[in-house]
């Protein structure tokens, strides 16, 4: 598929993939390397430094304007380098913000010109950076973290910001004394308050992350090992020790590992992701950590990134199902081998039934696969359908072309296109060159097509009568039948119970169970989205203290959601979020701040 596009190439300039997202023009010049030098400054919450980049232009005798992405940051000095002379200060213009894609950095590039080097800060509103006091952190100690995704990575450098666009990159880091930094990329030097990372393999921007506090390292083998602060380095170094096999599991599956190192850093409380696939070194939430091993299936998520996004990448952010459906098919099929059929039925049952909740409030457009988030931030508008609509897609290719030539299939994809980018397009293109049949319907039609794969869970279909006799008043909660119930067999009877117990029966369930106390929040999430409905006291509690204390951006949304309906939800939701915004992440702050003000009908907004 890739030797069609060379005629194309050399009239059109660089392969760079056309991105609404990204102010960038690569056809034109394309950042091939980056070198950063970079001092964190805690007091005044900025990050800055120098970042050198080096360039291939598609005409480099002539005269050509770099255009780079930028969000919120101040720009210095803009210098080309040239081996053997001194840095030549170059012109350039910082164009006007959008509200979605930030600023243009215009830079006019003289004959001959391969590298530039950009000395900057980044700004207050950044968007990618959550600066953390001590108090906010498990160590007492500050903690600074990037998000790059989707498309904050220029909000922290300047640089082409499109999944269509790989780099290799090279980092010197300093940080205050006593605070540890670690990358997404492998650890070169590290000598007093300064640490050299590098990363040879290309990739894109949104992949870039950097993470600094009070960390320690355990390992568990030659490949893999967890980054945690200090105080809970002995229970996350437990709580995920499935890892090693995991990866030899996924390798057996998938195909070799490309990135050397697969490491795991848990978080800070205020992370808004259960999990994010930084190569080399994956940010997992401290919520994961239950004792129970039931985050397993995030990690393996994680993971399958690995192959499926990492390796392997969505063009744009309009194709991001390429990403997350195909990585959520992945993480089942390493759920099933590792911890057998029966957990990834159930959870990929409770997945189709998120997925239709969420049809039920988006436009026909936004449940497409192929999506057009048009200027819409792509942070807004994601939803359950490019990973559960996703991972249907793949389910229905597995149950029409047969496992084994799925499993071909893509092991030839993760080989042949091995750090690249790849559109919708390009994707169902090289589908049905191997293993043709409709995808139409799927791609371009909300809903789910009729050819949409029937999923069952004996174990899920077994606490249902359990629910509805709840329901009705026949079946005391003590009596329920859920000694061995998983945590997914509780999140599906909770679900399956509806809102109809009032305070005292959903207290007498409580009592029974000690549902308000559970630390899974695969239990604990859907039963204070209950509880707290029906105005059950203990759950209306606890789901302050969740509330006040940060969270996963989803958890808080269901929680606040389920607060506004008690009698004086708005004016209760609008103390807790004044009192709890400033420990939310940044980009969670303000897309709660925009939901919950989607309700003025509801009696104000916070
Ligand atoms: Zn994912």
């Amino acid at each position: 598929m890739f030797n069609s596009l060379l005629p194309a190439l050399l009239l059109a300039g660089l392969p760079g993939i056309a991105d609404p997202f990204s102010h960038a023009n690569p056809r034109d010049v394309a950042i091939t390397h980056l070198a950063l030098d970079l001092d964190l400054d805690f007091r005044s919450r900025s990050l800055g430094g120098q970042v050198v980049l080096h360039l291939a232009r598609s005409s480099p005798r002539g005269v050509q304007d770099l255009v780079l992405d930028t969000q919120d940051l101040v720009i210095r000095t803009v210098a080309a380098v040239r081996r053997g002379r001194p840095d030549e200060p170059l012109p350039y213009v910082l164009g006007a913000s959008d509200p979605v894609l930030g600023a243009p950095l215009r830079i006019s590039l003289p004959p001959g010109v391969r590298a530039l080097r950009v000395a900057y800060r980044s700004g207050e509103r950044a968007g990618a950076l959550q600066w953390l006091d001590g108090p906010q952190t498990r160590s007492g100690r500050p903690f600074l973290y990037t998000q790059s995704g989707t498309i904050h990575a220029r909000s922290w450098i300047p640089l082409q910001d499109s999944p269509g666009q790989r780099f290799t990159w090279e980092a010197r880091v300093r940080v205050p004394e006593g605070l540890v930094p670690v990358m997404s990329g492998e650890l070169r030097s590290r000598r007093g308050s300064i640490s050299r990372f590098r990363m040879t393999r290309p990739v894109p921007a949104y992949l870039l992350s950097l993470a600094v506090g009070d960390l320690g390292f355990q390992a568990w083998g030659p490949r893999t090992g967890i980054h945690a602060e200090r105080p809970l380095l002995p229970s996350a170094h437990r709580e995920f020790r499935d890892m090693p096999r995991m990866l030899r599991v996924a390798e057996r599956l998938f195909g070799p590992y490309r990135w050397g190192r697969s490491d795991l850093l848990v978080m800070p409380p205020a992370f808004p992701y259960a999990g994010v696939e930084n190569p080399t070194l994956t940010f997992v939430s401290p919520a994961l950590l239950v004792g129970d091993r039931s985050g397993a299936s995030t990690i393996a998520h994680e993971l399958a990134h690995a192959w499926a996004g990492n390796l392997v990448t969505q063009a744009t952010w309009n194709d991001v199902w390429l990403n997350e459906g195909l990585t959520v098919y992945l993480e089942r099929r390493l759920v099933e081998a590792l911890f057998g059929k029966a957990r990834a039925e159930e959870e990929a049952v409770l997945g189709r039934q998120q997925l239709l909740e969420d049809f039920s409030s988006l436009p026909p457009a936004d449940q497409r696969l192929r999506v057009d988030f048009r200027s819409r931030h792509p942070d807004q508008v994601l939803s359950t359908v490019p990973y559960e609509k996703g991972y249907l897609f793949f389910v229905m290719l597995e149950r029409r072309s047969g496992r084994a030539s799925l499993d071909a299939f893509l092991r030839r994809l993760f080989r042949d296109c091995a750090f690249r980018s790849l559109s919708t397009s390009q994707f169902l293109e090289r589908l049905e060159a191997e293993l043709p049949g409709p995808t139409g319907a799927w791609i371009e039609e909300a809903g789910l097509p009729p050819d949409a794969p029937w999923l069952g869970s004996e174990a899920l279909d077994a606490a249902d009568p359990a629910a509805k006799r709840l329901g009705e008043g026949s079946l005391a909660p003590e009596n329920l039948p859920a000694r061995t119930w998983s945590p997914r067999q509780w999140a599906w009877f909770l679900a399956g119970i509806g809102p109809s117990l009032d305070a005292s029966r959903l207290g007498a369930l409580d009592h029974a169970w000690h549902l308000t106390r559970s630390r899974n929040p695969t239990v604990l999430v859907p039963w204070l989205v209950l509880g707290v409905r029906g105005g059950h006291a203990p759950a209306v509690a606890r789901a302050e203290e969740i509330l006040g204390s940060a969270g996963g951006g989803r958890t808080l949304r269901l929680l606040y959601d389920a607060m506004l309906a008690l009698p004086d939800g708005p004016a209760r939701v609008g103390r807790i979020f004044a009192q709890a915004r400033d420990r939310y992440h940044p980009l969670v702050a303000s897309s709660l701040e925009r939901h919950l003000r989607l309700r003025p009908a509801e009696g104000g907004s916070p």
